[in-house]
């Protein structure tokens, strides 16, 4: 077959073809995929909004905290600050080890109370990476504290696949997540990965602006509530509706 027609006929184009080494279609391959947690891998019914209005109930008596509160896409750690701060009360080391003491408590009650599940398309994308001729190293990228993750994700049954993971426990900015994950990328292949060696994949558009700030390639995904068209509005290097749109070997080729 002539290159022209192997290249038309779709299929195995980018698999065999960047297998041999002759052609990267989007530039470099991707090493490290880095994915949000919540509205990218997993909806909990809203546990995490609850767990943290319990929490503040019950040890800070604030049973309004989080009316008000926009939690999409942003940082356990910078939710606490914001609530401590709207109701005037000290934004200590104390305070934040008194939420995040008793937080993952009503974290799991709630993720085993109320319904959720994997996202449309996470089984299958995984599984495709993690069977990938190249399989990359897989990550988590979020805004949950360290064991916030990991109780979501092990209720889904997904924690195993993540090798590391960067978390509020580690920065307060999310940005700084991003540099924080991308070291240890780093120092888990020995050297330092490419912005275009990474793929974020996220549901908001702080996760693109996240990943965008280490130069990574972005996958936006519309399965946490943010719609497509607003996504494709902060110019993501991919975007769809969920992850059965897009085939594994594209996203990492
Ligand atoms: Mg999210």
């Amino acid at each position: 077959m002539e290159f022209a027609e192997l290249w038309k006929s779709g299929g195995i184009r980018y698999l065999s073809l960047t297998r041999a080494g002759f052609l990267r279609p989007n530039g470099a391959v991707i090493r490290l995929v880095l994915f949000d947690i919540d509205g990218t891998l997993i909806r909990t019914g809203g546990a995490g909004v609850k767990a943290f209005g319990k929490t503040f109930a019950t040890e800070f008596n604030l049973p309004e905290a989080t009316k008000n509160v926009v939690f999409h896409g942003r940082t356990d750690v910078s939710l606490v600050r914001q609530i401590l701060r709207e109701n005037k009360l000290e934004e200590s080391p104390g305070n934040f080890a008194r939420f995040f003491d008793r937080y993952p408590f009503w974290l799991d009650y709630f993720l085993h109370l109320l319904d959720g599940g994997p996202c449309e398309g996470v089984h299958g994308f995984i599984n495709g990476l993690l069977r990938a001729p190249d399989k990359p190293l897989l990550g988590l990228l979020t805004g949950n504290i360290r064991l916030g993750a990991e109780l979501k994700l092990r209720r889904y049954n997904l924690w195993h696949p993540f090798e590391i993971g960067a978390f509020a426990d580690d920065h307060e900015d999310r940005n700084c997540i991003a540099g924080i994950a991308h070291q240890r990328g780093n120092e888990k292949f020995g050297r330092a990965l490419k912005g275009e060696e990474i793929l974020v994949i996220g549901d908001t558009p702080r996760d693109i602006d996240c990943g965008k700030s280490i130069g990574a390639k972005v996958l936006a995904v519309a399965t946490g509530g943010v719609r497509l068209e607003e996504l494709e509005g902060h110019h993501p290097t991919y975007a769809v509706a969920d992850l059965r749109m897009i085939r594994v070997e594209d996203a990492v080729a």
